[in-house]
C-alpha cells in the first residue's frame, strides 16, 4: 500500500497540496483526475521523491519515504510528463545508462536491458536515436526505464498525452499488463476517459485537494444517483413546478419543452414518493428516469462544486 498523510506543498503563497491524503492500494491501477493546475504533477513528483513537502507523510510499503528517501526509490519507478533531450544516445545506451545509475553491471544489466527493450516492442530499434523516436516510442522507453530497478509501484504523469489514438490504446493495454503482472500502478490524467476505462481505482483532486477517492465500481454507483432526473409531463407543468421548487430532494431544476431535469438528492423511494405525488396531483406523467450520467459529468461536478449550488431554476414563469 501506498499511503500518502496530510501533505502540504506550496509554491510560495499558493498551496498546491492542502493537508492531502491518498490511498492507493497495492496491485491497483490508480487514476488520479484532476484538470490543469489541480496539483497532480506536484503529487506524483513528492512521491517519487523529486520534490519534498512542507510536512505530512508519504509511505510506500510501511518504508517511510521521507526519512528514507533511497529505500523508497528502490520501490518506485516514475515516468515524468516530459521526454528530455537525449542527444546522439541510441536506444540501447539510453537503457544501458540507467541501468547502470542503478547499479546494474556485466552480463545481469545486458539482459535487464534486453529483456525491456523487448517487452515495449523496442528491439528492432536499439540502434536508433532516441531523440528520433516516435512520441509513443518515447513513452514506451520511459516506461521501460523506470522499470529498470523492477520497482513494485509505476507512477506515470499524462503518460498518453500528444499521443495518436492508436499509441494511446497501445500504452494503456502494456499499463493493463503490467498491473496484471502484480505492479501497482499510480497514473494521472485530465482527461477522464483516459482512466475510466482501465482504472480500479480513481482520485479526483481539485485545487491541492482529494474530492473523492475510491472503488471505480462504487464511485460509479454513485454517479448514478448524481445524475439528473428526468420527467416529462404532458400537461400541469405550472402545478409540477410547484411541487418541485417545494421538495427536500430537489437541489436545481430546468425545463425544455415539457421535461423537467432536476438535480435529485434522494433514494429510489423518494423518486417514488415524487412520482406518486405527481400522479396524486392529477399531473399526467409521460416520462420519469435518471439519465444515463457519465463519470465525465460527475468529475465535472466534483471539480466545479456544483455540488453546493442551491436551487436554481432558469425557468421563465411566463412561459408555463
Ligand atoms: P497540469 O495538468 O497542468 O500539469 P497539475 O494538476 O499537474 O496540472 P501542478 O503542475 O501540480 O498541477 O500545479 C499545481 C499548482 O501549482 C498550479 O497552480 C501550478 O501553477 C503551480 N505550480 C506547479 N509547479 C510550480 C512551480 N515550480 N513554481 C510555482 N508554481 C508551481
Amino acid at each position: 500500500m501506498l499511503e500518502v498523510r496530510e501533505l502540504e506543498k506550496s509554491y510560495g503563497a499558493l498551496r498546491a497540496l492542502k493537508t492531502l491524503s491518498l490511498q492507493v492500494p497495492k496491485g491497483s491501477l490508480f487514476g488520479l483526475m484532476g484538470q490543469n493546475g489541480a496539483g497532480k504533477t506536484t503529487l506524483l513528483r513528492t512521491i517519487a521523491g523529486v520534490i519534498r513537502p512542507e510536512a505530512g507523510a508519504i509511505t510506500i510499503d510501511g518504508v517511510d519515504a521521507l526519512r528514507a528517501p533511497m529505500e523508497a526509490r528502490a520501490l518506485v519507478g516514475y515516468v515524468p510528463d516530459y521526454f528530455g533531450s537525449y542527444e546522439n544516445l541510441t536506444v540501447l545506451e539510453y537503457m544501458d545508462f540507467f541501468a547502470a545509475a542503478f547499479g546494474l553491471s556485466g552480463r545481469s544489466r545486458r539482459v535487464r536491458c534486453q529483456e525491456l527493450m523487448w517487452h515495449v516492442g523496442l528491439s528492432q530499434r536499439e540502434d536508433m536515436l532516441v531523440d528520433h523516436l516516435s512520441r509513443g516510442m518515447q513513452q514506451r522507453i520511459s516506461i521501460a526505464r523506470a522499470l529498470i530497478h523492477n520497482p513494485e509501484y509505476l507512477i506515470l504523469d499524462e503518460p498518453t498525452s500528444g499521443l495518436d489514438p492508436g499509441t494511446r490504446v497501445s500504452v494503456r493495454e502494456m499499463l493493463c499488463e503490467l498491473c496484471d503482472s502484480g505492479k501497482t500502478i499510480l497514473i494521472s490524467s485530465h482527461v477522464l476517459s483516459e482512466l475510466s476505462e482501465i482504472c480500479t481505482d480513481i482520485a479526483i483532486l481539485d485545487k491541492g485537494v482529494v474530492k473523492v477517492t475510491g472503488e471505480v465500481s462504487g464511485i460509479l454507483k454513485q454517479i448514478e444517483h448524481s445524475n439528473p432526473l428526468k420527467i416529462t409531463v404532458l400537461d400541469g407543468t405550472r402545478a409540477a413546478m410547484a411541487i418541485f421548487r417545494k421538495h427536500p430532494c430537489v437541489r436545481s431544476l430546468t425545463l425544455s419543452e415539457r421535461t423537467f431535469s432536476l438535480e435529485f438528492e434522494g433514494s429510489a423511494e423518494d423518486e417514488a414518493a415524487l412520482l406518486q405525488q405527481l400522479i396524486d396531483a392529477d399531473i399526467p406523467v409521460h416520462g420519469f428516469m435518471r439519465d444515463a450520467g457519465s463519470l465525465e459529468s460527475f468529475f465535472l461536478q466534483m471539480t466545479e462544486g456544483r455540488r453546493e449550488q442551491v436551487i436554481q431554476s432558469n425557468v421563465d414563469e411566463s412561459d408555463l
